[in-house]
């Protein structure tokens, strides 16, 4: 994002002018972070746009560290990180515009101030640029990265960019430049309140290209699980063209819940080539890379022998991800 829109003031001629900035730095955004690319559509089919044909187009799809993965617990190294800094979280938006883009469902926020993560595997700030998700034809499966094996029923990417870089278009020049914030969901029977306003606004935008501005909106907070200190993190790509591998994954643990009801909402929309009815793509080899489970109970005294181990682990797998994006292809 541009400088201007950190000085965001509420004057109505500004908020105009800034606004209009958002929404074309919002355009880069979808293009860069979920793929729209217009030369060449993609799908999640079997067909010559599907995810076995993407790397015909857009190289780095067939890359060696691509997203989504499978992560084995049992291989999996426990560290434990610092903890994640969540700034503005708790901030209601000014706006909340919702959009089908054919892909998914895009969430963007009009905001008076910024929305940052930092701490956890991070160095550095990332600033919020969008959030969206991923589903599957039914409740069996829908998430990208699997555990064990085991798909969610949907996954939610918060997607941030590292706010040296200043906006999402030249952070994706760089291997840290983009962060993402995994959530995972399992079907219940009861409606989750939070999602009700998204879910009651997706018979509002069916078609690719069709938006609307929620009246109530929420929080970023409203959507993290309540549980934020156990995550996995490695590095990885885009899940969709151009699949830049420039991305440092956090899945959290643990699932939150929506009702079978809500989860098949997302299913009635559609793409240009039918009913979107899953937007998942299938797992990639890991090619050796290395998954970290954050266990919690980090002890930030510098006194506490425990503390100075788990802070030298944290060292470590800080320095072995900065190796690995120094010399990763
Ligand atoms: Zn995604």
């Amino acid at each position: 994002m541009s400088p201007a829109i950190h000085n965001y003031r509420s004057s109505s001629s500004v908020l105009n002018r800034i606004s209009t900035r958002i929404i074309l730095c919002t355009v880069l955004v979808i293009c860069c972070a979920t793929g729209c690319i217009a030369n060449s559509d993609f799908g999640y089919d079997s067909d010559d746009t599907g995810p076995d044909h993407w790397a015909e187009h857009y190289q780095e799809c067939a890359g060696k560290f691509q997203s989504p993965i499978d992560i084995e617990e049992d291989w999996v190294k426990r560290v434990s990180m610092p903890p994640l800094q969540f700034t503005g979280f708790s901030d209601l938006p000014l706006e909340t515009k919702v959009t089908n883009n054919g892909h998914t469902v895009l969430l963007e926020l009009d905001r008076s101030s910024e929305f940052q993560v930092s701490g956890g595997p991070l160095r550095g700030d990332y600033s919020f640029a969008q959030l969206h998700f991923h589903w599957g034809v039914n409740d069996s499966y829908g998430s990208e990265d699997t555990i064990n094996n085991h798909s969610y029923s949907m996954e939610l990417h918060m997607v941030f960019y590292k706010a040296k870089y200043g906006d999402v278009d030249n952070a994706i020049k760089y291997k840290d430049g983009l962060l993402v914030l995994a959530i995972f969901y399992e079907a219940g029977h009861l409606d989750n309140l939070v999602y009700s306003e998204i879910v009651d606004t997706l018979k509002k935008i069916e078609y690719p290209k069709m938006s609307v501005m929620l009246h109530k909106g929420f929080t970023l907070k409203d959507f993290l699980p309540s549980d934020v200190e156990h995550y996995f993190t490695y590095n990885g790509s885009l899940t969709t063209p151009p699949c830049l591998e420039v991305v440092t994954w956090i899945d959290f643990k643990h699932p939150t819940r929506l009702s079978h009801k809500q989860l098949g909402e997302f299913r009635k929309l559609r793409s240009n080539a039918g009913y979107l009815t899953h937007n998942a793509r299938p797992v990639q080899p890991l090619s050796g890379r290395q998954v970290y489970y954050n266990i919690g109970g980090y002890k930030d005294s510098a006194t506490n022998l425990h503390s100075t181990n788990t802070q030298l682990a944290a060292l470590l797998v800080a320095f072995s991800i900065a190796i690995h994006n120094l010399f990763s292809v």
